[in-house]
């Protein structure tokens, strides 16, 4: 049981950010909602709007949980975007913001959160949702891949740092989830390729999977649950790939 552990997790209005907060209330936590505006249809969940970009915006999480919590347990750093183009094309400002999400998001939270991490007396849990592009590469997909493989490098520095104090790091490392985000996806591959979704969907979105089908957002919330318990407790500083196969090729 939770009791009274709370939680900050971002990119709560859509998504996988939203299946996390609905499974974390439904366990007893007290969670922080973070996206860039607040929603007011997040039950259980305190919520802010922020842009997780700029260095406010991810001090004004940690310190919102902790006016609301007075402490934090668990940050799920989990806002992101894709952005797909070949490198000769690909936007400038597009990187930096998809590093900026991606990245540097995690690490100021870490950083402004590490205190009470710290302190927590089950011992603090950062659990970032990276992706199996921390792990694999795709091509048009160089601001993404990069930052996910950074925020894996990122996790295994502080599951080091936090050893000593009980406070583990593991990134969450997903295939392909059902979000609005891969369904924007499949939306301009169909356009692009001039097929249907479905075909989409098994012929292009699937081809790295070895299982055939999408994740669900609650897969993905299961494995942040189980992250939580003691039983998670030895997952520090590691990938935690629930790829459908992906990888292993
Ligand atoms: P989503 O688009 O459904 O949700 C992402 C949320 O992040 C949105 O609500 C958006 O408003 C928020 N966000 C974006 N920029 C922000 C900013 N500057 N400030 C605050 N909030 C911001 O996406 P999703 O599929 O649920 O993805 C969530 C995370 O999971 C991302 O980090 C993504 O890379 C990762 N992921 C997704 C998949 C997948 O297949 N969907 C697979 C692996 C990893």
């Amino acid at each position: 049981p939770a009791e009274d552990r709370a939680a900050v997790v971002t990119g709560s209005a859509s998504g996988i950010g939203r299946a996390v907060v609905e499974r974390l209330v439904a366990d007893g936590w007290q969670v922080l909602g973070v996206d860039l505006e607040a929603a007011d249809d997040l039950k259980g969940a305190e919520t802010l709007g922020a842009d997780l970009t700029t260095r406010e915006g991810n001090r004004a999480a940690v310190d919102t949980a902790l006016e609301a919590f007075g402490r934090i347990d668990l940050v799920v750093p989990n806002a992101g975007f894709q952005h797909v183009s070949p490198v000769a094309d690909f936007p400038e400002d597009r990187w930096d913001a998809l590093l900026q999400i991606l990245l540097t998001s995690p690490f100021l939270l870490a950083k402004y959160a590490w205190p009470s991490l710290v302190e927590a007396p089950r011992g603090g849990r950062f659990v970032p949702i990276a992706s199996a592009h921390a792990l694999a590469a795709s091509p048009y997909k160089a601001g993404y891949v990069s930052a996910k493989h950074g925020v894996l490098g990122l996790v295994k520095t502080l599951a080091l740092e936090g050893a000593a104090q009980g406070v583990t790091a593991a990134a969450v490392c997903p295939g392909y989830v059902r979000t609005p985000l891969v369904e924007k996806q499949i939306a301009d591959q169909a356009k692009a390729h001039g097929i249907s979704e479905d075909r989409v969907i098994e012929e292009v979105i699937l081809t790295p999977h070895a299982v055939k089908r999408l994740i669900e957002p609650s897969e993905v919330a299961d494995v942040v649950a189980f992250l939580t318990t003691p039983a998670g407790a030895t997952f520090t500083g590691v990938p935690v790939t629930m790829d459908m196969g992906w990888t292993a090729r």
